[in-house]
Protein backbone atom coordinates (compact mmCIF):
# COMPACT_ATOMS: atom_id res chain seq x y z
CA UNK A 1 0.00 0.00 0.00
CA UNK A 2 3.21 1.99 0.73
CA UNK A 3 3.66 1.65 -3.18
CA UNK A 4 0.72 3.06 -4.09
CA UNK A 5 0.58 6.46 -2.04
CA UNK A 6 4.29 6.71 -3.73
CA UNK A 7 2.94 5.96 -6.99
CA UNK A 8 0.29 8.82 -6.96
CA UNK A 9 2.66 11.40 -5.57
CA UNK A 10 4.93 10.99 -7.58
CA UNK A 11 2.94 10.76 -10.77
CA UNK A 12 1.11 13.93 -9.37
CA UNK A 13 4.20 15.55 -8.60
CA UNK A 14 5.55 15.18 -12.11
CA UNK A 15 2.14 16.25 -14.00
CA UNK A 16 2.52 19.04 -11.21
CA UNK A 17 5.58 20.66 -12.40
CA UNK A 18 4.71 19.89 -16.22
CA UNK A 19 1.32 22.42 -15.48
CA UNK A 20 4.00 24.92 -14.28
CA UNK A 21 5.93 25.03 -16.97
CA UNK A 22 3.46 24.37 -19.79
CA UNK A 23 0.23 26.59 -18.49
CA UNK A 24 -0.05 29.44 -20.42
CA UNK A 25 -0.25 33.24 -18.58
CA UNK A 26 -3.95 34.44 -19.58
CA UNK A 27 -3.69 37.96 -19.51
CA UNK A 28 -6.92 39.12 -21.40
CA UNK A 29 -10.25 37.54 -21.91
CA UNK A 30 -10.80 34.77 -24.26
CA UNK A 31 -12.90 33.86 -26.80
CA UNK A 32 -13.33 30.02 -28.01
CA UNK A 33 -15.99 27.82 -28.84
CA UNK A 34 -16.30 25.33 -26.37
CA UNK A 35 -15.03 25.91 -22.63
CA UNK A 36 -15.09 23.07 -20.33
CA UNK A 37 -14.39 23.30 -16.90
CA UNK A 38 -12.44 20.57 -14.81
CA UNK A 39 -10.14 18.21 -15.70
CA UNK A 40 -10.87 14.88 -14.82
CA UNK A 41 -12.09 11.85 -16.57
CA UNK A 42 -15.18 13.70 -17.69
CA UNK A 43 -13.43 16.91 -18.46
CA UNK A 44 -10.66 15.37 -20.97
CA UNK A 45 -12.96 13.31 -22.65
CA UNK A 46 -15.12 16.26 -23.08
CA UNK A 47 -11.79 18.81 -24.44
CA UNK A 48 -10.91 16.09 -26.60
CA UNK A 49 -13.91 14.73 -28.20
CA UNK A 50 -14.58 18.55 -28.77
CA UNK A 51 -11.28 19.10 -30.47
CA UNK A 52 -11.56 16.73 -32.54
CA UNK A 53 -14.90 17.76 -33.80
CA UNK A 54 -12.82 20.75 -34.71
CA UNK A 55 -13.63 23.22 -32.43
CA UNK A 56 -11.73 25.31 -30.20
CA UNK A 57 -11.44 24.50 -26.89
CA UNK A 58 -10.42 26.04 -23.30
CA UNK A 59 -9.99 23.49 -20.28
CA UNK A 60 -10.04 25.37 -16.97
CA UNK A 61 -8.62 23.48 -13.88
CA UNK A 62 -8.62 25.15 -10.51
CA UNK A 63 -5.75 22.45 -9.13
CA UNK A 64 -2.49 22.88 -10.53
CA UNK A 65 -2.07 19.81 -11.97
CA UNK A 66 -4.45 17.42 -13.36
CA UNK A 67 -6.98 14.53 -13.04
CA UNK A 68 -9.01 15.40 -9.91
CA UNK A 69 -10.61 12.24 -7.99
CA UNK A 70 -9.74 10.42 -11.39
CA UNK A 71 -6.11 10.06 -10.31
CA UNK A 72 -7.63 7.81 -7.81
CA UNK A 73 -9.28 5.17 -9.94
CA UNK A 74 -8.77 1.63 -10.97
CA UNK A 75 -11.04 0.78 -13.88
CA UNK A 76 -13.71 1.57 -15.82
CA UNK A 77 -16.69 0.12 -16.50
CA UNK A 78 -17.75 -1.23 -19.99
CA UNK A 79 -20.46 -3.79 -21.64
CA UNK A 80 -20.00 -5.46 -24.69
CA UNK A 81 -16.55 -3.92 -25.22
CA UNK A 82 -14.04 -4.82 -27.51
CA UNK A 83 -11.48 -6.55 -24.70
CA UNK A 84 -14.99 -7.88 -22.80
CA UNK A 85 -15.12 -10.05 -26.28
CA UNK A 86 -11.99 -11.22 -26.49
CA UNK A 87 -12.68 -12.91 -23.16
CA UNK A 88 -15.96 -14.15 -24.11
CA UNK A 89 -17.37 -12.99 -20.89
CA UNK A 90 -19.16 -10.19 -18.94
CA UNK A 91 -22.73 -8.88 -19.07
CA UNK A 92 -24.66 -7.69 -22.47
CA UNK A 93 -25.71 -3.92 -22.29
CA UNK A 94 -29.55 -4.94 -21.62
CA UNK A 95 -28.35 -7.09 -18.98
CA UNK A 96 -26.18 -4.55 -17.26
CA UNK A 97 -28.97 -1.87 -18.04
CA UNK A 98 -31.11 -4.25 -16.31
CA UNK A 99 -29.28 -4.78 -13.06
CA UNK A 100 -28.49 -1.04 -13.16
CA UNK A 101 -32.05 0.09 -12.86
CA UNK A 102 -32.83 -2.81 -10.69
CA UNK A 103 -30.20 -2.51 -7.85
CA UNK A 104 -31.40 1.71 -8.37
CA UNK A 105 -35.28 1.03 -7.88
CA UNK A 106 -35.50 2.97 -11.00
CA UNK A 107 -34.13 6.08 -8.42
CA UNK A 108 -31.69 6.77 -11.64
CA UNK A 109 -32.19 8.22 -14.54
CA UNK A 110 -33.18 5.36 -17.14
CA UNK A 111 -32.61 7.27 -20.32
CA UNK A 112 -29.08 8.38 -19.33
CA UNK A 113 -27.90 5.01 -17.39
CA UNK A 114 -29.27 3.58 -21.18
CA UNK A 115 -27.24 5.79 -22.87
CA UNK A 116 -24.29 5.62 -20.71
CA UNK A 117 -24.31 1.80 -21.02
CA UNK A 118 -24.48 1.50 -24.43
CA UNK A 119 -21.42 3.49 -25.23
CA UNK A 120 -19.22 2.26 -22.69
CA UNK A 121 -17.60 -0.23 -25.16
CA UNK A 122 -16.81 2.43 -27.47
CA UNK A 123 -15.62 4.41 -24.97
CA UNK A 124 -12.91 1.39 -24.42
CA UNK A 125 -12.17 1.79 -28.03
CA UNK A 126 -11.77 5.59 -27.91
CA UNK A 127 -9.27 5.19 -25.24
CA UNK A 128 -7.64 2.95 -26.90
CA UNK A 129 -7.54 5.30 -29.63
CA UNK A 130 -6.04 7.91 -27.37
CA UNK A 131 -3.26 5.34 -26.09
CA UNK A 132 -4.38 4.72 -23.30
CA UNK A 133 -3.90 1.01 -22.54
CA UNK A 134 -5.39 -1.88 -20.24
CA UNK A 135 -3.94 -4.28 -18.43
CA UNK A 136 -3.45 -7.76 -19.58
CA UNK A 137 -6.35 -9.96 -18.55
CA UNK A 138 -8.71 -7.09 -18.70
CA UNK A 139 -12.07 -7.06 -17.65
CA UNK A 140 -12.12 -8.13 -14.15
CA UNK A 141 -14.78 -8.74 -12.06
CA UNK A 142 -14.78 -6.89 -8.66
CA UNK A 143 -15.54 -10.08 -6.71
CA UNK A 144 -15.13 -13.53 -7.71
CA UNK A 145 -17.98 -14.52 -9.54
CA UNK A 146 -19.21 -11.31 -10.35
CA UNK A 147 -20.10 -9.26 -13.32
CA UNK A 148 -17.03 -9.23 -15.77
CA UNK A 149 -17.13 -5.43 -16.27
CA UNK A 150 -13.93 -3.59 -14.82
CA UNK A 151 -11.41 -2.51 -17.53
CA UNK A 152 -8.62 -2.14 -15.41
CA UNK A 153 -6.35 0.72 -17.31
CA UNK A 154 -2.21 0.29 -17.16
CA UNK A 155 -0.89 2.93 -14.26
CA UNK A 156 -4.48 3.23 -13.03
CA UNK A 157 -6.69 6.45 -13.23
CA UNK A 158 -3.60 8.22 -13.02
CA UNK A 159 -1.90 6.41 -16.30
CA UNK A 160 -4.96 7.31 -17.96
CA UNK A 161 -5.14 11.02 -17.10
CA UNK A 162 -0.90 11.36 -17.94
CA UNK A 163 -2.06 10.06 -21.10
CA UNK A 164 -4.95 12.08 -21.90
CA UNK A 165 -3.86 15.38 -20.16
CA UNK A 166 -0.47 14.60 -22.49
CA UNK A 167 -2.85 14.26 -25.92
CA UNK A 168 -4.72 17.78 -24.81
CA UNK A 169 -1.60 19.73 -23.84
CA UNK A 170 -0.64 18.52 -27.20
CA UNK A 171 -3.53 19.31 -29.29
CA UNK A 172 -3.41 22.57 -31.01
CA UNK A 173 -7.46 22.99 -30.72
CA UNK A 174 -7.22 22.74 -26.38
CA UNK A 175 -5.47 25.33 -24.28
CA UNK A 176 -5.56 23.98 -20.64
CA UNK A 177 -5.53 26.59 -17.85
CA UNK A 178 -4.72 25.40 -14.70
CA UNK A 179 -4.99 27.06 -11.00
CA UNK A 180 -7.48 28.72 -12.84
CA UNK A 181 -10.99 27.94 -10.71
CA UNK A 182 -14.01 28.79 -13.37
CA UNK A 183 -16.64 30.84 -10.73
CA UNK A 184 -19.84 31.72 -12.37
CA UNK A 185 -21.34 31.39 -15.75
CA UNK A 186 -22.71 33.94 -17.60
CA UNK A 187 -26.20 34.01 -19.76
CA UNK A 188 -27.65 36.23 -22.54
CA UNK A 189 -30.80 38.29 -22.26
CA UNK A 190 -32.37 35.00 -23.69
CA UNK A 191 -30.55 32.49 -20.83
CA UNK A 192 -28.42 31.41 -23.14
CA UNK A 193 -25.17 30.10 -21.93
CA UNK A 194 -22.46 32.01 -23.63
CA UNK A 195 -19.17 32.01 -21.22
CA UNK A 196 -17.86 31.99 -17.64
CA UNK A 197 -16.12 33.98 -15.11
CA UNK A 198 -12.72 32.61 -13.98
CA UNK A 199 -9.99 33.87 -11.66
CA UNK A 200 -6.68 33.29 -13.24
CA UNK A 201 -3.44 32.21 -11.94
CA UNK A 202 -2.57 35.70 -10.78
CA UNK A 203 -5.88 35.91 -8.94
CA UNK A 204 -7.51 38.36 -11.16
CA UNK A 205 -11.43 38.06 -12.70
CA UNK A 206 -11.44 37.39 -16.34
CA UNK A 207 -14.27 36.58 -18.77
CA UNK A 208 -13.94 33.94 -21.39
CA UNK A 209 -16.87 33.56 -24.03
CA UNK A 210 -18.22 30.38 -25.76
CA UNK A 211 -20.67 29.00 -27.78
CA UNK A 212 -20.97 26.15 -25.38
CA UNK A 213 -20.01 25.44 -21.46
CA UNK A 214 -19.20 21.61 -20.38
CA UNK A 215 -19.41 21.54 -16.47
CA UNK A 216 -17.14 18.56 -15.35
CA UNK A 217 -16.09 19.65 -12.09
CA UNK A 218 -17.39 16.12 -10.35
CA UNK A 219 -19.21 16.72 -6.51
CA UNK A 220 -18.94 17.98 -2.96
CA UNK A 221 -17.05 16.04 -1.09
CA UNK A 222 -14.94 18.66 0.63
CA UNK A 223 -17.70 21.17 1.10
CA UNK A 224 -18.82 20.27 4.67
CA UNK A 225 -22.13 22.95 4.89
CA UNK A 226 -23.62 20.28 1.47
CA UNK A 227 -22.47 17.74 3.06
CA UNK A 228 -24.41 18.33 6.41
CA UNK A 229 -27.29 20.36 4.14
CA UNK A 230 -27.59 17.31 1.54
CA UNK A 231 -26.14 13.62 2.89
CA UNK A 232 -27.00 14.38 6.76
CA UNK A 233 -23.47 13.23 7.12
CA UNK A 234 -20.36 15.44 8.90
CA UNK A 235 -16.99 14.65 10.53
CA UNK A 236 -18.52 10.76 11.04
CA UNK A 237 -17.75 10.07 7.30
CA UNK A 238 -14.28 10.56 5.76
CA UNK A 239 -13.51 11.74 2.02
CA UNK A 240 -10.96 9.53 0.54
CA UNK A 241 -9.32 10.91 -3.02
CA UNK A 242 -11.03 14.00 -2.45
CA UNK A 243 -9.12 17.68 -2.69
CA UNK A 244 -11.23 21.00 -3.32
CA UNK A 245 -14.58 19.35 -4.36
CA UNK A 246 -16.90 22.47 -3.25
CA UNK A 247 -19.44 21.49 -5.39
CA UNK A 248 -18.95 24.26 -7.34
CA UNK A 249 -20.35 23.20 -10.98
CA UNK A 250 -23.36 22.41 -9.29
CA UNK A 251 -23.77 25.95 -7.28
CA UNK A 252 -22.66 27.98 -10.78
CA UNK A 253 -25.55 25.71 -12.84
CA UNK A 254 -27.92 26.32 -9.79
CA UNK A 255 -27.69 29.78 -9.92
CA UNK A 256 -28.60 29.68 -13.52
CA UNK A 257 -31.45 27.82 -13.12
CA UNK A 258 -30.95 23.93 -12.84
CA UNK A 259 -32.62 21.35 -11.21
CA UNK A 260 -30.30 18.69 -9.24
CA UNK A 261 -31.11 15.23 -8.19
CA UNK A 262 -30.21 12.74 -5.41
CA UNK A 263 -28.39 14.70 -4.11
CA UNK A 264 -27.95 12.55 -0.90
CA UNK A 265 -25.76 9.93 -2.65
CA UNK A 266 -22.48 9.03 -1.22
CA UNK A 267 -20.31 6.78 -3.24
CA UNK A 268 -19.14 4.75 -0.13
CA UNK A 269 -15.75 2.81 0.33
CA UNK A 270 -15.75 0.51 2.99
CA UNK A 271 -14.21 1.57 6.16
CA UNK A 272 -11.25 3.39 7.43
CA UNK A 273 -9.76 3.30 10.79
CA UNK A 274 -9.98 6.48 13.39
CA UNK A 275 -6.03 8.28 13.32
CA UNK A 276 -5.09 5.41 11.01
CA UNK A 277 -3.20 5.56 8.19
CA UNK A 278 -5.63 5.01 4.87
CA UNK A 279 -2.42 3.47 3.41
CA UNK A 280 -1.14 1.33 6.09
CA UNK A 281 -1.83 -2.14 6.16
CA UNK A 282 -4.36 -2.12 9.42
CA UNK A 283 -6.47 -0.48 6.81
CA UNK A 284 -6.46 -3.99 4.95
CA UNK A 285 -7.67 -6.20 8.15
CA UNK A 286 -10.32 -3.74 8.45
CA UNK A 287 -11.80 -4.92 5.63
CA UNK A 288 -11.91 -8.81 6.19
CA UNK A 289 -15.07 -10.46 6.39
CA UNK A 290 -14.56 -12.92 9.31
CA UNK A 291 -13.80 -9.84 11.51
CA UNK A 292 -16.83 -8.60 14.16
CA UNK A 293 -18.55 -5.16 13.88
CA UNK A 294 -19.85 -3.73 17.56
CA UNK A 295 -21.81 -0.42 18.52
CA UNK A 296 -21.25 1.86 21.01
CA UNK A 297 -23.72 -0.78 22.89
CA UNK A 298 -20.96 -3.49 22.31
CA UNK A 299 -23.41 -5.30 19.34
CA UNK A 300 -23.27 -6.94 16.73
CA UNK A 301 -25.38 -5.43 14.00
CA UNK A 302 -24.65 -6.80 10.60
CA UNK A 303 -23.62 -9.30 8.12
CA UNK A 304 -19.87 -8.41 8.46
CA UNK A 305 -19.44 -9.94 5.09
CA UNK A 306 -22.02 -8.62 3.42
CA UNK A 307 -21.11 -5.29 4.09
CA UNK A 308 -17.42 -5.08 3.04
CA UNK A 309 -17.84 -7.31 -0.22
CA UNK A 310 -20.20 -5.13 -1.47
CA UNK A 311 -18.46 -2.31 0.72
CA UNK A 312 -20.27 0.42 -0.96
CA UNK A 313 -23.25 -0.76 2.05
CA UNK A 314 -20.78 -0.28 4.65
CA UNK A 315 -21.56 3.52 5.35
CA UNK A 316 -25.23 2.69 4.94
CA UNK A 317 -25.61 0.58 7.84
CA UNK A 318 -22.48 2.31 10.33
CA UNK A 319 -24.91 5.85 10.03
CA UNK A 320 -27.79 3.72 11.42
CA UNK A 321 -25.72 3.10 14.56
CA UNK A 322 -25.69 5.57 17.70
CA UNK A 323 -23.09 8.10 16.75
CA UNK A 324 -21.99 6.35 14.00
CA UNK A 325 -19.89 4.23 16.57
CA UNK A 326 -18.30 1.39 14.97
CA UNK A 327 -15.47 -1.03 16.60
CA UNK A 328 -13.60 -4.03 14.50
CA UNK A 329 -13.24 -6.94 16.09
CA UNK A 330 -10.28 -9.12 16.25
CA UNK A 331 -8.12 -11.30 17.82
CA UNK A 332 -4.14 -12.69 17.65
CA UNK A 333 -4.89 -15.68 15.50
CA UNK A 334 -6.95 -13.32 13.04
CA UNK A 335 -3.39 -11.21 13.24
CA UNK A 336 -1.37 -14.51 12.49
CA UNK A 337 -3.31 -15.24 9.55
CA UNK A 338 -3.16 -11.91 8.02
CA UNK A 339 0.06 -11.89 8.34
CA UNK A 340 1.19 -15.79 6.91
CA UNK A 341 -1.83 -16.95 4.91
CA UNK A 342 -2.76 -13.55 3.73
CA UNK A 343 -6.09 -11.23 3.62
CA UNK A 344 -9.18 -12.83 2.32
CA UNK A 345 -10.83 -9.71 0.86
CA UNK A 346 -8.35 -7.09 -1.08
CA UNK A 347 -8.87 -3.60 -1.55
CA UNK A 348 -9.44 -2.82 -5.34
CA UNK A 349 -6.89 -3.97 -7.26
CA UNK A 350 -4.35 -2.13 -5.48
CA UNK A 351 -4.63 -4.65 -2.51
CA UNK A 352 -5.60 -8.17 -3.87
CA UNK A 353 -6.75 -10.99 -2.09
CA UNK A 354 -4.15 -13.25 -0.29
CA UNK A 355 -1.95 -10.37 0.35
CA UNK A 356 0.21 -10.88 3.30
CA UNK A 357 0.98 -8.41 5.64
CA UNK A 358 3.90 -8.59 6.91
CA UNK A 359 4.79 -6.27 9.27
CA UNK A 360 1.44 -6.21 10.64
CA UNK A 361 1.87 -7.01 13.96
CA UNK A 362 5.06 -3.92 14.60
CA UNK A 363 2.49 -1.55 12.73
CA UNK A 364 0.00 -2.93 15.48
CA UNK A 365 1.87 -2.60 18.32
CA UNK A 366 2.63 0.86 17.20
CA UNK A 367 -1.02 1.72 17.01
CA UNK A 368 -1.66 0.22 20.58
CA UNK A 369 1.11 2.33 21.93
CA UNK A 370 -0.23 5.78 20.35
CA UNK A 371 -3.54 4.27 22.24
CA UNK A 372 -5.35 4.65 18.41
CA UNK A 373 -5.81 0.43 18.79
CA UNK A 374 -7.57 -0.76 21.81
CA UNK A 375 -5.70 -4.14 23.14
CA UNK A 376 -6.60 -6.67 26.09
CA UNK A 377 -6.45 -10.18 27.23
CA UNK A 378 -9.98 -10.93 27.77
CA UNK A 379 -13.48 -9.49 26.37
CA UNK A 380 -14.26 -8.35 29.41
CA UNK A 381 -11.33 -5.95 29.71
CA UNK A 382 -11.07 -5.03 26.03
CA UNK A 383 -14.88 -3.64 26.84
CA UNK A 384 -13.64 -1.47 29.67
CA UNK A 385 -11.04 -0.19 27.52
CA UNK A 386 -13.94 1.16 24.57
CA UNK A 387 -16.10 2.02 26.57
CA UNK A 388 -18.88 -0.54 26.04
CA UNK A 389 -21.10 -2.72 28.66
CA UNK A 390 -18.76 -5.57 29.40
CA UNK A 391 -21.60 -7.97 30.22
CA UNK A 392 -23.48 -7.08 26.57
CA UNK A 393 -20.14 -7.13 24.60
CA UNK A 394 -19.20 -10.46 26.49
CA UNK A 395 -22.50 -11.60 25.43
CA UNK A 396 -22.07 -10.44 22.04
CA UNK A 397 -18.86 -12.37 21.31
CA UNK A 398 -19.81 -15.75 23.62
CA UNK A 399 -23.15 -15.55 21.11
CA UNK A 400 -20.76 -15.62 17.95
CA UNK A 401 -18.28 -17.64 19.06
CA UNK A 402 -21.94 -20.30 19.37
CA UNK A 403 -22.47 -19.20 15.95
CA UNK A 404 -19.03 -20.79 14.52
CA UNK A 405 -19.15 -23.52 16.68
CA UNK A 406 -22.30 -24.83 14.89
CA UNK A 407 -21.46 -23.19 11.84
CA UNK A 408 -24.92 -20.92 11.21
CA UNK A 409 -25.22 -17.36 11.90
CA UNK A 410 -28.66 -16.74 13.05
CA UNK A 411 -28.46 -13.47 13.45
CA UNK A 412 -27.37 -11.78 10.12
CA UNK A 413 -26.63 -15.19 8.41
CA UNK A 414 -23.16 -14.31 7.46
CA UNK A 415 -21.59 -16.72 4.93
CA UNK A 416 -20.73 -19.89 6.80
CA UNK A 417 -17.05 -19.55 5.07
CA UNK A 418 -16.65 -16.61 7.06
CA UNK A 419 -17.44 -17.60 10.69
CA UNK A 420 -14.23 -17.55 12.61
CA UNK A 421 -14.30 -17.82 16.66
CA UNK A 422 -12.30 -14.80 18.45
CA UNK A 423 -9.99 -16.67 21.33
CA UNK A 424 -8.03 -14.38 22.12
CA UNK A 425 -5.00 -14.91 23.89
CA UNK A 426 -5.54 -11.44 22.83
CA UNK A 427 -8.00 -8.94 21.52
CA UNK A 428 -8.55 -5.98 19.34
CA UNK A 429 -10.50 -2.93 18.53
CA UNK A 430 -10.15 -0.74 16.17
CA UNK A 431 -12.62 2.32 15.84
CA UNK A 432 -13.72 2.81 12.15
CA UNK A 433 -15.70 5.11 9.65
CA UNK A 434 -17.28 4.57 6.70
CA UNK A 435 -14.69 6.46 4.00
CA UNK A 436 -16.21 7.91 0.56
CA UNK A 437 -14.42 8.63 -2.61
CA UNK A 438 -17.34 11.18 -4.14
CA UNK A 439 -20.57 12.68 -3.61
CA UNK A 440 -22.86 11.02 -6.70
CA UNK A 441 -25.55 13.67 -6.94
CA UNK A 442 -25.77 16.88 -8.74
CA UNK A 443 -26.72 18.88 -11.64
CA UNK A 444 -30.09 17.04 -13.10
CA UNK A 445 -29.31 16.22 -17.01
CA UNK A 446 -31.35 14.51 -20.29
CA UNK A 447 -29.42 11.57 -22.09
CA UNK A 448 -27.36 14.28 -23.93
CA UNK A 449 -26.17 15.96 -20.94
CA UNK A 450 -28.12 18.90 -21.16
CA UNK A 451 -28.90 21.06 -18.26
CA UNK A 452 -32.49 20.77 -17.07
CA UNK A 453 -33.76 23.77 -15.57
CA UNK A 454 -36.74 24.55 -13.07
CA UNK A 455 -39.14 24.68 -15.50
CA UNK A 456 -38.15 21.25 -17.16
CA UNK A 457 -36.35 22.89 -20.26
CA UNK A 458 -33.05 23.20 -20.77
CA UNK A 459 -30.47 25.32 -20.60
CA UNK A 460 -29.20 26.31 -24.34
CA UNK A 461 -25.67 26.11 -24.11
CA UNK A 462 -25.23 24.16 -20.71
CA UNK A 463 -23.49 20.89 -20.82
CA UNK A 464 -22.86 18.81 -17.59
CA UNK A 465 -20.95 15.13 -17.21
CA UNK A 466 -19.71 12.88 -14.93
CA UNK A 467 -19.62 13.21 -11.07
CA UNK A 468 -20.97 16.82 -11.14
CA UNK A 469 -24.65 15.25 -12.36
CA UNK A 470 -27.04 13.42 -10.59
CA UNK A 471 -29.03 10.63 -12.30
CA UNK A 472 -26.42 7.59 -12.80
CA UNK A 473 -26.76 6.55 -9.10
CA UNK A 474 -30.14 5.97 -6.91
CA UNK A 475 -28.97 5.98 -3.38
CA UNK A 476 -26.26 3.73 -2.83
CA UNK A 477 -23.04 3.01 -5.34
CA UNK A 478 -23.76 0.24 -7.52
CA UNK A 479 -20.47 -2.19 -7.22
CA UNK A 480 -22.16 -4.55 -9.70
CA UNK A 481 -21.56 -2.06 -12.63
CA UNK A 482 -17.96 -2.11 -11.55
CA UNK A 483 -16.11 0.21 -12.76
CA UNK A 484 -19.18 2.65 -12.93
CA UNK A 485 -18.43 6.32 -11.85
CA UNK A 486 -15.29 6.38 -13.68
CA UNK A 487 -17.12 4.79 -17.18
CA UNK A 488 -19.97 7.39 -16.44
CA UNK A 489 -17.68 10.01 -16.30
CA UNK A 490 -15.39 9.84 -19.32
CA UNK A 491 -18.50 8.23 -21.84
CA UNK A 492 -20.90 11.48 -20.38
CA UNK A 493 -18.16 13.87 -21.14
CA UNK A 494 -17.79 12.30 -24.79
CA UNK A 495 -21.77 13.05 -24.89
CA UNK A 496 -21.51 16.20 -24.18
CA UNK A 497 -19.07 17.16 -26.14
CA UNK A 498 -21.00 15.58 -29.37
CA UNK A 499 -23.90 17.69 -28.25
CA UNK A 500 -21.97 20.88 -27.72
CA UNK A 501 -20.80 20.28 -31.14
CA UNK A 502 -24.04 20.18 -32.82
CA UNK A 503 -25.36 23.29 -30.87
CA UNK A 504 -22.72 25.38 -31.64
CA UNK A 505 -22.99 24.59 -35.46
CA UNK A 506 -26.66 24.85 -35.18
C1 LIG B 1 -9.35 5.57 -4.21
C2 LIG B 1 -10.37 5.68 -5.32
C3 LIG B 1 -10.57 4.60 -6.18
C4 LIG B 1 -11.53 4.68 -7.17
N1 LIG B 1 -11.67 3.62 -8.03
C5 LIG B 1 -12.62 3.66 -8.98
C6 LIG B 1 -12.75 2.60 -9.91
O1 LIG B 1 -11.93 1.67 -9.97
N2 LIG B 1 -13.79 2.65 -10.79
C7 LIG B 1 -14.70 3.68 -10.78
O2 LIG B 1 -15.64 3.65 -11.55
N3 LIG B 1 -14.53 4.74 -9.97
C8 LIG B 1 -13.52 4.76 -9.08
N4 LIG B 1 -13.35 5.84 -8.27
C9 LIG B 1 -14.22 7.03 -8.48
C10 LIG B 1 -13.74 7.78 -9.74
O3 LIG B 1 -12.39 8.11 -9.57
C11 LIG B 1 -14.58 9.04 -9.96
O4 LIG B 1 -15.93 8.72 -9.93
C12 LIG B 1 -14.27 9.72 -11.31
O5 LIG B 1 -12.89 9.77 -11.52
C13 LIG B 1 -14.88 11.10 -11.34
O6 LIG B 1 -14.48 11.78 -12.51
P1 LIG B 1 -14.91 13.29 -12.74
O7 LIG B 1 -14.35 13.71 -14.04
O8 LIG B 1 -16.38 13.43 -12.53
O9 LIG B 1 -14.25 14.09 -11.53
P2 LIG B 1 -12.73 14.44 -11.21
O10 LIG B 1 -11.79 13.46 -11.78
O11 LIG B 1 -12.64 14.66 -9.75
O12 LIG B 1 -12.49 15.81 -11.97
C14 LIG B 1 -13.12 17.02 -11.59
C15 LIG B 1 -12.13 18.16 -11.77
O13 LIG B 1 -12.81 19.41 -11.71
C16 LIG B 1 -11.96 20.34 -11.06
N5 LIG B 1 -12.77 21.47 -10.60
C17 LIG B 1 -13.66 21.50 -9.59
N6 LIG B 1 -14.19 22.73 -9.48
C18 LIG B 1 -13.63 23.51 -10.44
C19 LIG B 1 -13.76 24.87 -10.84
N7 LIG B 1 -14.59 25.72 -10.21
N8 LIG B 1 -13.03 25.32 -11.87
C20 LIG B 1 -12.16 24.51 -12.52
N9 LIG B 1 -11.97 23.20 -12.18
C21 LIG B 1 -12.71 22.71 -11.16
C22 LIG B 1 -11.35 19.50 -9.94
O14 LIG B 1 -10.20 20.11 -9.40
C23 LIG B 1 -11.08 18.19 -10.67
O15 LIG B 1 -9.79 18.17 -11.25
C24 LIG B 1 -12.34 5.84 -7.31
C25 LIG B 1 -12.12 6.93 -6.47
C26 LIG B 1 -11.14 6.86 -5.49
C27 LIG B 1 -10.91 8.05 -4.62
Amino acid sequence: MKKLSTRIISALAIMCLAAIITGPAWGKDLKVDIIVVGAGAAGFSAALTAAEGGASVALFEKMPVPGGTTNFAEGLFAAESSLQKKRLSGPTRDEAFKHAMHFNHWRANPDLVRTFINKSADTVDWLINQGVEFEEGTPIPIWPGGPVTWHIVKGHGHGLVEVLAKNASENENITIYYRTPVKELISDSKGKIVGVVAEDKSGKTIKAEAGAVILATAGFANNKEWMKKYTGQGDNVVPVGQVQKMGDGIRMAVEVGAQTLNMGTLQYLGVVGVGIDVFSPITATLWQPENIWVNAFGKRFCDEAAVIWEWSFSGNIINQQKDGITYVIYDDAAVKIFMEKGITQGIGVIVPPGSKLPDLDSVIEEAVSKGIIKTASSVEELAGKINVDAEKFSATIEKYNGFCAKNQDDSYVKEKRYLRPLTGPKYYAIPVKPAFIGTLGGIKINSKTEVINTEWETIPGLYAAGTCTGGYEGETYDLGTTGGTFGYSLTTGRIAAEYALKYIRK
